[in-house]
C-alpha cells in the first residue's frame, strides 16, 4: 500500500484541473465520491470534468465515440487504476477494480464525455 501520498503530482497520467486534490476531486466536483477523472481524446489529457477542461483548453471538449470505448480513459482517483471506459460504464457507481463508490449523478454528464449513440 505504500504511504500516503502528499503534495503535487501524484498520478501516473497527465492530469490537469482546477483545484485538483489527491483523489481528483476538483473546484466543480468535491463530494465524497467525486473520485474519478476522465480523459479527454482532443487533448488526451485527463480532467476531473468537462468544466475543468474547459478552463484548462482553448478548444472544445471531443466525446469519445462507442469504437474507442475498449480505451482506458477513466482514472479512478481512489485507487488511481484507469480503467476501460466500458468498464467504467458497466460498473454501476463503484470502481471495479477498488470497489470505490462513484458519484451516481455522473451519468447524467456521460454525454459530455461519451457519445452513447444508443441512449434513449
Ligand atoms: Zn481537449
Ligand atoms: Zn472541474
Ligand atoms: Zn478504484
Amino acid at each position: 500500500m505504500g504511504g500516503e501520498p502528499t503534495g503535487e503530482s501524484v498520478f501516473d497520467v497527465p492530469l490537469r484541473g482546477v483545484d485538483v486534490d489527491s483523489e481528483t476531486r476538483c473546484a466543480h466536483y468535491h463530494g465524497e465520491r467525486d473520485v474519478i477523472a476522465i480523459a479527454f481524446p482532443c487533448c488526451n489529457v485527463f480532467y476531473p470534468c468537462v468544466a475543468c477542461h474547459g478552463t484548462c483548453c482553448e478548444h472544445e471538449p471531443v466525446c469519445w465515440p462507442p469504437d474507442r470505448f475498449d480505451e482506458r480513459a477513466v482514472l479512478c482517483g481512489a485507487c488511481r487504476e484507469v480503467l476501460r471506459i466500458e468498464a467504467y460504464l458497466a460498473s454501476e457507481h463503484r470502481c471495479p477494480h477498488c470497489e470505490a463508490a462513484f458519484n451516481p449523478g455522473c451519468t447524467d454528464h456521460w454525454n459530455r464525455y461519451f457519445r452513447l449513440d444508443n441512449d434513449r
